[in-house]
């Protein structure tokens, strides 16, 4: 998809843009609704428009150090000093990712391969920021943004179970079956404080309150703790405290970890759905295993 694209790869090109995204909900076995914004962040993906950016530079690089006389080099040269488009859109690259000395200089001393590296390390910062913007700005993904500093794949995604998988995505995005994001949509729009957990009545059903504190899940929520403590004492390891126990519940912690949470949330989640008279469990088990 990106054949040639040092040359062409200004353009925003917004389908290909759509077709990244709708390939990363089906990975993460989300739904459609779930952000942009986080379906780059789980996986660590930039947008394809950074990426051709970054392969465009790279590509300048290797122009400005061709020897004089080559035919590229001089199409090259020759397109600098008219200011084409292609020079422009290459210079404004650089000063957007703070490299714009080596526009002026037209050298970087610097090996192919270093200057990769820097590249890659401005790209990921450039982008981190502007995703981070574009997050603030979404109330859905308030939660998510305090979590989540970088944009960076989740380790979690390499584990097996595909229910508890998705499940956690989804309550880690914000893009959950609990009360706190469904009373969010539709007619009903409830006011936060009144989208209560209608398992245990006691507190607003957020991510936090699933996977950490509500009473209808106590008994699996202390065995998925028992068999994580086991697993750690092994390794001589011990869990600090609630703070590192939310951390590992939300999916941060080693892939055995990891699996033992997923199991956690899945039962809890088809549990929910008995008490509760709801399909969520059940839809999502269709919708990943026919897809
Ligand atoms: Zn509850």
């Amino acid at each position: 998809m990106e054949y040639g694209c040092e040359l062409w790869g200004e353009k925003k090109w917004a389908e290909a843009e759509l077709i990244q995204r709708s390939m990363g909900k089906f990975i993460l076995g989300a739904p459609i609704s779930m952000t942009n914004e986080a379906v780059l962040g789980e996986l660590g993906w930039v947008p394809l428009v950074d990426r051709r950016l970054g392969l465009r530079l790279r590509y300048w690089h290797k122009l400005i150090n061709m020897r004089e006389g080559r035919l590229v080099k001089e199409a090259y040269e020759m397109e600098r000093e008219r200011n084409g488009k292609w020079a422009k859109v290459t210079k404004e690259g650089l000063y957007k990712l703070g490299l714009g000395e080596f526009w002026e200089s037209q050298r970087t001393r610097m090996s192919q391969e270093k200057w990769a590296e820097l590249l890659e390390g401005k790209l990921k910062g450039w982008c981190e920021l502007e995703w981070k913007k574009r997050m603030s700005m979404k109330p859905k993904l308030r939660r998510y943004a305090q979590r989540k500093e970088e944009l960076k794949y989740e380790r979690y995604l390499d584990c097996g179970h595909m229910m508890g998988r998705s499940l956690l995505t989804r309550l880690r995005t914000g893009s959950s079956w609990l009360r706190l994001e469904m009373g969010r949509r539709g007619r009903l729009r409830l006011e936060r404080v009144v989208r209560t957990c209608e398992v245990c009545w006691l507190a607003v059903e957020d991510g936090l309150h699933f996977l950490r504190e509500c009473e209808g899940y106590k008994d699996l929520r202390e065995e998925a703790e028992r068999e994580i403590r086991e697993e750690w004492s092994k390794r001589l390891l011990v869990v600090s405290g609630e703070r590192e126990w939310e951390s590992l519940f939300w999916g941060e912690g080693d892939q055995k970890t990891s699996d033992t949470v997923m199991r956690y949330i899945a039962r809890a989640a088809a549990r929910r759905d008995r008490v509760l008279g709801t399909k969520v469990y059940r839809e999502l088990k269709r919708r990943i295993f026919d897809s």
